[in-house]
């Protein structure tokens, strides 16, 4: 019998399929709505992602408030999901939602800027720090624009990624290691390009890697997370920024600082807790509370090579940002998101909900003996079903567990707690409350009781 996570796999089997079941029965109104109507899309869902869920057929949701769903079904759901950081200050927290109806009759898209996107470049500098900022739409582009720019101001063609990192669906980040060895991910859609030409991979954690792979000098940019936070949870360990940042500098490449996820870290995210220097800072899932919005910006002297480089460009098409970017709803979110829901008394009250809820974990793994661990980033929480501290990529892929991380998801979604799909993540939301937290502590503990 194989042995996953401490727990033999038709164990986990026999679990998921009485779940499974428990889930579609408790559904019917959902069931009935998707037979009726999702065939009007490719794939039965409006984006394919929604297929790949646990659940036997996608949750409908009626109502996302604070830290709450409901489902068609009338199910009222503790959302520690929050739209995989999406929603991460709860959904439409009430400045926001008042934003939104203020700017409802002013305007939704003009390509010009206004007064508050003024307002918002000066509070992107107080929450961030003093950069050179952009606006984008998601996460995924400014990626794509901050590498563009990279690769301008330095004339080199890659850009160097941690193996098993996920930047959004940039193309040039979608490669991995294999004894060694960059090449491109496996199952990625129609993918024509030769992306070992652009990206070259390297261990997180291992300096000695990545200095290997800036040795040959075509690397524009380092891109990273300051944690890994899509493949399991991966702890920088000490020191290594430190030597990122040196080894960028010292072979001329730019670092850039992607916390579309570590924005759970605090106010201004995990470079400004933690002291990063980054030559361009990316950001974007819930920077407007929720609105799709994304921001860049780069350090003066990166802005001083590009207005140089700007210069002698021949006349064109940049490759960079999209029509609906940088409007004035974007902005009317921005603002008040960074003034009124990023504020310290917020994130430490996630802080505070997020360490009862990995002390809670905690010790519902200890009860049991699992072999598993659990790891925090500010109001991010993630267990692992194996042993712990991960130190890279390529241990963090070793460590999912996928039949028993559905198995497990599925348990707690019965139990009224939405955790992420794909990996083990929790959020922490202004909105949750200790009772919720209480929850799914006690969810978590039922469903290892019944599994071990
Ligand atoms: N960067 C990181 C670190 C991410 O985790 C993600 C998405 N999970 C992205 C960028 C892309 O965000 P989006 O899907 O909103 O474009």
């Amino acid at each position: 019998d194989e042995r996953i996570g401490g727990l033999s796999a038709a164990r986990i089997a026999d679990f998921s399929a009485a779940e499974a079941a428990a889930y579609a029965a408790a559904r019917p109104r959902s069931r009935a709505a998707l037979a009726a109507g999702s065939g009007a899309f490719l794939d039965g869902v409006p984006m394919h992602w929604m297929r790949d869920w646990p659940q036997p057929f996608p949750m409908l949701v009626a109502r996302a408030e604070g830290a709450v769903v409901e489902d068609l079904d009338g199910h009222v759901i503790d959302d520690f999901c929050l739209g995989d950081t999406g929603s991460m200050f709860g959904h439409s927290p009430a400045p926001v939602a008042r934003a939104i109806r203020a700017q409802a009759d002013r305007g939704l898209t003009t390509m010009l800027p206004s007064e508050t996107a003024l307002e918002a470049g000066r509070l992107l500098c107080e929450v961030f720090g003093p950069m050179r900022w952009q606006i984008a739409t998601t996460a995924t582009d400014a990626n794509r624009f901050a590498l563009r720019l990279a690769r301008a101001i330095t004339g080199r063609p890659k850009v160097l990624v941690f193996n098993g990192c996920y930047h959004g669906t940039v193309d040039d980040t979608m490669v991995r290691l294999e004894a060694g060895r960059t090449v491109a991910r496996p199952g990625l859609v129609g993918q024509v390009e030769d992306l070992t030409q652009v990206a070259v991979a390297a261990e997180f954690n291992d300096l000695a890697s990545v200095e290997a792979a800036l040795a040959a000098g075509d690397v524009a940019a380092i891109l990273t997370e300051p944690v890994m936070t899509n493949s399991c949870m991966v702890l920088p360990a000490p020191g290594f920024h430190a030597g990122l940042r040196d080894l960028a500098t010292r072979h001329g490449a730019l670092l850039i600082i992607d916390e579309t996820h570590t924005i759970s870290s605090g106010r201004g995210g995990y470079a400004r807790v933690h002291g990063l220097t980054p030559d361009i800072f990316v950001t974007g899932k819930c920077v407007a509370g929720g609105m799709p919005t994304a921001v860049w910006g780069v350090t003066e002297p990166v802005a001083r090579r590009f207005a140089a480089y700007d210069a002698s460009r021949p006349a064109g098409h940049s490759g960079m940002g999209t029509t609906l970017s940088a409007n004035p709803m974007q902005f009317a979110c921005l603002v008040v998101t960074l003034s009124e829901v990023m504020t310290a008394e917020n994130y430490a009250r996630m802080e505070a909900g997020a360490a009862r809820l990995a002390a809670g974990l905690t010790k519902a793994i200890a009860r049991v003996g699992a072999p598993w661990h659990v790891v925090r980033v500010g109001a991010r929480v993630e267990f692992i079903c194996a042993p712990g501290p991960l130190l890279n990529g390529t241990q963090a892929e070793a460590a999912h567990a996928p039949a028993l991380e559905a198995a497990i998801h599925q348990g707690l979604l019965n139990r009224g707690c939405l955790i992420a799909p794909f990996h083990n993540m929790m959020l922490i939301s202004p909105a949750t409350t200790e009772a919720q937290i209480d929850r799914l502590v006690d969810s978590f503990g039922a469903v290892l009781g019944l599994l071990f």
